[in-house]
């Protein structure tokens, strides 16, 4: 679904991603670990047309997106801060961008109820975003994404703001919601565990490039470089 051939990207004259090539497939649940500063945002930043790569071509399925802007990609991206609409009610977050596309009333009810349903957040419809939690503001603004259909969601860090025990229930709500829908993330996160227990498979990154891609299992069973059998743990 989404390719990455040889991306590199400086600011300045500080290289921060060197040459990535990286490939996911389409409704796969795909991780970018890596510890602080190693490019992963910056990688995600570029797919979502946030940012323009330096020199490589980002292909999503089979288009080259350099260039196209953020609001023809078929993407979305979600932060670790959500950015909801503190005005309007849980309804009307997630109906924005079908309003937006000017679809009929009973089309977005239907919509946005199955969304909230996902969520497992029905019945919130009416109630105002600044009086739910963390994560049900988190889970409002994942379903605000997903009822666009985006063939690909960016998620950056989604759950580093809520509590460890939070962490871990939307880590599997997640799970489930990209099972459900088939559509493709783009996970990025400095979390080992995180990455490991979520993935179909991940990208290592450190220092602006890619260590090792594989599944959890092949990460962490037969890492190919010192630096991932240290960050992901093993020692020996
Ligand atoms: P973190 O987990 O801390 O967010 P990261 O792996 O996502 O880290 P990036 O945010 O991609 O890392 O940053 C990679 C490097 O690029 C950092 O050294 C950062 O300071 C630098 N950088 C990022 N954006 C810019 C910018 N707009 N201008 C200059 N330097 C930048």
């Amino acid at each position: 679904a989404v390719s990455l051939n040889a991306v590199e990207k400086s600011f300045g004259s500080a290289k921060v991603v060197k040459s990535i090539n990286l490939s996911v497939n389409q409704g796969e649940f795909f991780s970018l670990l890596g510890p602080s500063g190693c490019g992963k945002t910056t990688t995600l930043r570029m797919i979502a047309g946030l940012e323009t790569p330096t020199s490589g071509d980002i292909m999503i399925r089979g288009v080259r997106m350099n260039t196209v802007p953020i609001n023809r990609r078929p993407t979305n991206l979600i932060f670790q801060k959500h950015a909801l609409f503190p005005h309007l009610n849980v309804f009307e977050n997630v109906a924005f961008g079908l309003k937006l596309k000017s679809m009929k009333r009973a089309v977005i009810e239907r919509k946005v109820g199955e969304m909230l349903e996902v969520v497992s957040l029905s019945g919130f419809e009416k109630r105002s975003v600044n009086e739910l939690s963390g994560g049900q503001q988190q889970r409002v603004a994942i379903a605000r994404a997903l009822v666009n259909e985006p063939a690909v969601l960016l998620l950056d860090e989604p759950l580093g703001a809520l509590d460890l025990k939070l962490q871990l229930r939307l880590q599997r709500e997640l799970r489930r919601i990209q099972r459900s829908t088939g559509i493709t993330f783009i996970y990025v996160t400095h979390n080992q565990s995180e990455a490991l227990t979520m993935s179909d498979r991940l990208a290592v990154m450190n220092d602006g490039r890619v260590e090792q891609v594989g599944t959890p299992a092949e990460i962490y069973l037969k890492s190919a470089t010192s630096f991932v059998a240290s960050f992901i743990g093993r020692t020996n």
